[in-house]
């Protein structure tokens, strides 16, 4: 049984880490899938940015600075905002200056900040001849100066010619085009179709010099990706940093079954309860065999207790009945052995009957006034027949009368079979001390014999049902275990209380307190 417990244990403890590991991995590979999602999300937004920057702002533009700078006349960021056109107006949003660079006479009207007039004149030509050649359709440049990054949008509208014409985007128009690119429409792919929204998205895009957008909330790492647009999404965001993540209340819309919640507290708590109720079960186990050990010793204890005085007194009847004692103080010694014998015998029997009725719960005290010490000094008396074969002595210290209210039978019974055991477990010769004293709450009985003791910490346990010190369960003295225990119930059923401590004399000192009641 033993054994099926701790397979029992091993089971749950495979079960519990097979439980963690799956669990481990199905959260790892949930935590994957949505950083993978998040990137595809980031990438998304980069291109809506750029588009929504290409197709409603710079591409409107264009061909009006494209003509402007074939006629002559360029339209200047205030004619662009008043613009006949509703789509020309709204894309001006886009537009901090418009200028015309003159890379021949090295010059930029309207004059721009000198830095960026500086950067202009002496790359941009450059950059535009670059592009041209490998056909590169984004007209957009980043200027790091430095108070951080300028875009500027331009246009040629003849390549290889040395003019230009070109607008400062605004810098705030980056973030509003970001913005509009987000709030367009959910940046999930299609198939999750309504499920999904903006508000799920935490979305941050930054370069080191400014903040181009930030959605409300925090990033989750485990359910988003930090990463580079890559440059090949041009100058307007390529090289910025993105910071995206997937609210966790979503992750059932896009993995069935979500992530496994409560992590390994579940799984351990439970591995923690089966252990305890198998450690219980255990415990419930050892208890039981020790206790059928205990009654296998009790059923011999018992046997062998009947056995000795039965064949005493049939010996001594037959002897008797034979008339081969020739004596009348031999015949008279014949009939105490007999007497003596057959009280052994009705107090086992006696204790039996108590100590059955104690486990049916059936076992009850009836309390009437009773002098105790008269109770007490009439239970040693009849124990001086028994006690003399073993040399062995009373001496009772108790007042002249103590009136108690006790259950008569009850009370002589716990002072017989204390005087028992102090008379089998103590040794021959000894003199055993019986004495009554009346206290303020409550009447002492004490029986202290001269016997080995009992060691401290056997002393809780002799009161035991079934209990025997080892040494006394190896020697032949007889006994079932069961004298203490009917003594601990009977003092118990007058509310009073008994211990076993060590004895002035080398042996052991029994207490038995019960409470005054006398009755009226
Ligand atoms: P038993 O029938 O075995 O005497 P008890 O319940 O009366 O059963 O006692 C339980 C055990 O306590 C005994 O078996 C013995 O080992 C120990 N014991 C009881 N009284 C004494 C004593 N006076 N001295 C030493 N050991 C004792």
């Amino acid at each position: 049984m033993g054994s099926l417990l701790v397979i029992a244990l091993i089971l749950a403890a495979l079960m519990t880490w097979r439980t963690l590991s799956a669990e481990r991995r199905h959260r790892l590979a949930a935590e994957r899938i949505m950083s993978e999602l998040a990137a595809i999300v980031g990438e998304e937004i980069a291109r809506r940015t750029i588009f929504e920057y290409e197709q409603f702002g710079f591409s409107l533009l264009r061909p009006l600075l494209a003509r402007g700078l074939r006629d002559g006349r360029v339209p200047s960021a205030q004619d662009l905002r008043q613009h006949a056109a509703l789509s020309v107006r709204q894309a001006s949003a886009l537009v901090d200056e418009v200028f015309v660079a003159d890379f021949a006479a090295r010059s930029v009207a309207p004059p721009l900040r000198s830095d960026l007039q500086q950067w202009i004149l002496e790359n941009l030509e450059t950059v535009m001849a670059e592009r041209e050649q490998f056909a590169v359709v984004r007209q957009i440049v980043r200027v790091s100066l430095r108070d951080g990054d300028h875009w500027i949008a331009y246009v040629r509208p003849i390549p290889g010619t040395r003019r230009m014409a070109g607008i400062v985007v605004r810098s705030a128009a980056l973030t509003e085009y970001a913005q509009r690119a987000l709030e367009r429409r959910a940046p999930f792919p299609v198939t999750f179709g309504d499920r999904l929204s903006q508000r799920d998205v935490y979305l941050r895009i930054w370069r080191p010099s400014r903040e181009i957008l930030r959605t409300p909330g925090a990033f989750d790492p485990p359910m988003g990706r930090r990463f580079r647009f890559p440059d090949e999404l041009g100058d307007v965001l390529g090289g910025a940093t993105v910071e995206c993540s997937i609210s966790r209340r979503v992750v059932p819309a896009v993995i069935p079954g979500g992530i496994p919640r409560g992590g390994e507290a579940g799984p351990l708590a439970m591995l923690v309860g089966t252990i305890c109720v198998l450690g219980a079960m255990l415990l419930v186990l050892r208890r039981a065999r020790l206790l059928d050990r205990l009654r296998a010793d009790f059923v011999a204890g018992v046997s062998h207790e009947l056995r000795t005085p039965i064949t005493q007194i049939r010996m001594f009847a037959e002897t008797l009945m034979l008339s081969r004692l020739p004596s009348e103080a031999q015949r008279q010694r014949s009939l105490e052995n007999i007497a003596r014998e057959a009280t052994r015998l009705s107090n086992l029997v006696e204790n039996l009957l108590s100590f059955t009725r104690g486990e049916r719960g059936t076992l009850h005290v009836v309390r009437t006034n009773h002098d105790v010490c008269a109770i007490v000094r009439e239970a040693v008396a009849s124990f001086t027949t028994l006690a003399s074969h073993r040399n062995v002595c009373f001496h009772v210290e108790a007042p002249e009368e103590c009136i108690a209210s006790v259950d008569e039978d009850a009370l002589r019974q716990i002072v017989l079979n204390l005087l028992d055991n102090a008379v089998k477990y103590g040794s021959s010769g000894q003199t055993i001390d019986v004495i009554v004293i009346p206290q303020d709450d409550a009447i002492s009985v004490i029986v202290e014999d001269e016997g080995p003791g009992i060691p401290a910490d056997e002393r809780h346990r002799i009161w035991m049902k079934y209990y025997r010190l080892e040494q006394h369960r190896e020697t032949h003295v007889a006994g079932s275990g069961i004298g203490l225990a009917v003594v601990r119930e009977l003092v118990e059923r007058h509310d009073g209380f008994c211990l076993a401590e060590a004895g002035s004399r080398g042996g052991t000192r029994f207490v038995v307190e019960i409470p005054w009641r006398r009755d009226e």
